[in-house]
């Protein structure tokens, strides 16, 4: 895999990628920067001292264009590789377009990297700037229309906040981050059919909730649903249903809500045929109840949701009762990472999916008495 880390003056790309080079072999790749490099980026990367640690870089490969990096990666592509080397859009567009390529962003509060900033210019007997020259510098470096990296780092599938001043505890977060796991690059089975879910899930019209659901049989996909108002009549959204567009609390009125559940539209849409042996039914939400008893009926085998719900235990009754597998995935957290912790928030097990144990369930669904939330309110 190749890691390219973007990010501000001192946001600790370096540090990260010493990181990756002393625990996860990986080695340094560099590439030049391009003719047309802007100033204030030149200017940016004058600003730089030394590395804390120059030796970790001894091994470091130098390649004189994107395409020539590319082309030596591509026959080694197996083994890691980290560069911090990302100059401009030109570059994340030819890496991005690679399957072993991650973009990974690294970002600090500015008074932090002003203080990392003014020390390394201390022991390198240079003349620290001012606050306000750092913060003049920094914006030109992340927001000079056109050549500013600002829009690279929006552009990283994965984004570190490293505001930590100890080396350790920075350490110990990417540690359990696990940056070289390969489900980065390539989401597992779980994760694709779960974001089509969720994708699903983005055209609902329901005003209550947006669910969505992907039933697949030998990894393919049979049928989509999402939830709204039945073909042909008003959507939700735009007063198709009473119900859902008026103020009663979840569970109260159910018998008049015209919604159609997303489980519901992707079993009508698949029917029982096409269903068959071994199918598994993705949802972003856990079923209801009534959602439940037909999804055993046309014969699905396993039902993955990722968000729970109320009635979550009482639907694991009834799946355990009928022999339907339901299993709890999370897929990995989005957005910002805090290295500061010490504990990333995004670790191997949330990468694998978070799984709540059968009998866990069975359990719960035991102590569960409450027969009013049996409904999800759609
Ligand atoms: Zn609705
Ligand atoms: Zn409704
Ligand atoms: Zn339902």
């Amino acid at each position: 895999m190749l890691i390219g880390l973007c990010g501000g003056i001192c946001a600790g790309k370096t540090s990260i990628a010493s990181y990756l080079i002393q625990e996860h072999q990986f080695k340094r790749i560099r590439l030049a920067r391009p003719d047309g490099t802007p100033v204030v980026e030149k200017s940016a990367y004058n600003t730089r001292v030394p590395t804390p640690d120059p030796r970790s870089f001894d091994e470091e490969l130098s390649f004189p264009t994107t395409d020539a990096l590319l082309d030596f990666v591509t026959l080694r592509w197996r083994e890691r590789w980290v560069t911090t080397d990302i100059w401009d859009e030109k570059v994340v567009d030819a890496l991005l377009r690679r399957p072993f390529f991650l973009l990974v962003s690294v970002d600090a509060p500015v008074s932090v990297r002003w203080q990392r900033f003014m020390e390394r210019c201390l022991k390198t007997n240079l003349n620290p700037p001012t606050l306000e020259q750092f913060v003049l510098r920094n914006d030109a470096h992340l927001y000079s229309p056109g050549t500013g990296l600002g829009a690279l780092i929006e552009r990283a599938q994965l984004k570190l906040l490293n505001s930590t001043t100890s080396l350790a505890t920075l350490n110990s977060s990417l540690k359990s981050l696990d940056l070289p796991n390969g489900s980065r690059l390539r989401p597992s089975w779980d994760q694709y059919f779960m974001r089509l879910a969720d994708l699903a899930a983005q055209r609902s019209n329901c005003m209550k909730r947006a669910v969505g659901c992907v039933i697949v049989r030998e990894k393919r996909v049979i049928s989509t649903g999402y939830n709204g108002t039945p073909r042909g009549m008003t959507n939700c959204n735009e007063g198709g249903c009473p119900r859902c567009n008026s103020a009663l609390p979840g569970g109260v009125g159910l018998s008049t809500c015209l919604c159609l559940h997303a489980e519901e539209n992707a079993l009508l849409e698949a029917g029982r045929d096409r269903i068959g042996e071994g199918a598994i039914l993705y949802c972003n939400t856990c079923p209801c109840l009534t959602c439940s008893v037909k999804i055993t009926q046309v014969g699905i085998s396993e039902v993955v949701y990722n968000q729970a719900y109320l009635v979550d235990t009482k639907t694991a009754e009834i799946f355990a009762e009928s022999g339907v597998r339901l299993r709890q995935f999370s897929p990995p957290r989005e957005g910002l990472v805090d290295l500061s912790t010490g504990v990333a928030g995004l670790s191997l097990d949330a990468l694998g999916g978070a799984e709540d144990t059968y009998e866990n369930m069975v359990d719960d669904a035991r102590k569960f008495l409450d027969d009013e939330s049996f409904l999800r309110p759609v």
